[in-house]
């Protein structure tokens, strides 16, 4: 790959960060976690926060510590990355999807009214591509209905939506740290929480059930091992350190991408970004117009592929996953917003370090990409 699709930031101050932690006793379960824990606590302005081995992870103990389990209703979006539902199926309960908000690719706050029944525990929103769903709405009708609200901020580090940041809106919230998002820890997630409960059972059930206290064999509760190491608490907490820089980059290449594709208009779309939200870039997705089918998207991406540049189809909606088909019988046309927005997205390379050339060979090759099917299509 010439440009590849994402590459993480790491600096000299990671590599020792990391190589510390192999020169001490501690490799895990040591004090890594908890200075880690504090310092994202206290970025997010979260009373708790609860170091986990995965994004996934920390879902699935939200879902755990909430109780939600066989027989109950969660609504959530289809126009996700496939742990913000899996992590439901883990404790069987039934993801409720409702369609989203083109402008936001958030879910309808409206349609989720809708899609309340008594057996709806919660709601489960995703930040997608770093954009805050409607958290206003989502939280009105949380407390109207009495229902949990949880927050899969998984791909939103840093964004905000009215003036606060992003992890802090539902009961609790998740995020992580793949080394594709804006910080990574290699793999790793984190859940913040202003409840003490979910904070408390969230940490015994990441450590295998133990209660707090120094019984390492009394187990509790069936609990898993969703640890994160201190080799990579040492990682988050040196890349926490520089997130407002990481962050600055990755909002610089958004905008040579912005202005580059400025005059792609009748073609390409580029990202929306609302008035009440302020986005951390996560990715960087553009959508080609109307009049192209999915089939002319992926050839875009075949040809950007031959030519060296790393592209995706971010994501593909969670109800046509082959597992999702076969266990729930959805089929296509069951949620069309989001399959028609899903059948023309391109996720373009992007990191901190692209450079604005990088950002021109990429928007030259899709023009020329564009107009290769363009001309077919004339022939
Ligand atoms: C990355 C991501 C996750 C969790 O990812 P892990 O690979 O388990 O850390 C969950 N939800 C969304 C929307 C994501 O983008």
């Amino acid at each position: 790959m010439k440009v590849p699709l994402s590459r993480p930031e790491i600096n000299r101050d990671d590599i020792n960060a990391v190589v510390s932690v192999m020169r001490s006793p501690y490799l895990s379960t040591g004090p890594r976690v908890s200075q880690f824990e504090c310092l994202f606590a206290r970025y997010i302005g979260a009373r708790h926060a609860i170091a986990v081995s995965s994004g996934t992870a920390g879902l699935h103990l939200c879902v755990r510590s909430l109780n939600i389990g066989e027989g109950d209703e969660v609504i959530t979006t289809p126009f996700s990355f496939v742990a913000s539902s899996n992590c439901l199926l883990f404790e069987r309960s039934i993801p409720r999807f409702v369609d989203i908000l083109p402008s936001t690719l958030c879910i309808d706050p409206e349609k989720v009214e809708s899609a309340i029944t008594s057996k709806t525990k919660a709601i489960l929103a995703v930040d997608v591509f770093g954009h805050p769903a409607d958290w206003d709405a989502l939280g009105h009708l949380a407390r109207k209905y009495g229902l949990h609200l949880i927050e899969d901020a998984c791909e939103s580090l840093g964004s905000k939506y009215k003036g606060k940041l992003c992890g802090t809106f539902g009961d609790c919230a998740v995020f992580a740290f793949y080394p594709n998002k804006q910080m990574t820890t290699g793999e790793g997630g984190m859940i913040v929480t202003k409840r003490e409960e979910i904070a408390r059972i969230s940490r015994s059930l990441r450590n295998q059930g133990r209660s707090e206290g120094d019984q390492w064999l009394v187990h509790e509760r069936l609990g898993y091992n969703y640890r994160l190491s201190d080799l990579s608490c040492a990682l988050g907490i040196s890349q926490l350190s520089r997130i407002d820089e990481i962050l600055k980059k990755r909002s610089v290449v958004a905008l040579y991408y912005n202005e580059i594709l400025s005059d792609f208009g009748e073609f390409v779309s580029v990202p929306l970004v609302q008035k009440e939200a302020e986005i951390s870039w996560f990715v960087y997705v553009v959508r080609l117009s109307d009049d192209f089918s999915q089939a002319d998207r992926d050839e875009v991406l075949r040809i950007l592929r031959a030519k060296g540049i790393g592209c995706s189809n971010y994501f593909p909606p969670i109800h046509v996953q082959p597992f999702y088909k076969t266990t729930f019988g959805y089929k296509p046309g069951d949620f069309p917003i989001a399959e028609a927005i899903a059948s023309r997205t391109i996720a373009l390379p992007f990191f901190s370090s692209l450079s604005r050339s990088n950002a021109e060979f990429v928007c030259g090759e899709l023009r020329e990409a564009i107009a290769k099917l363009k001309a077919n299509r004339h022939e």
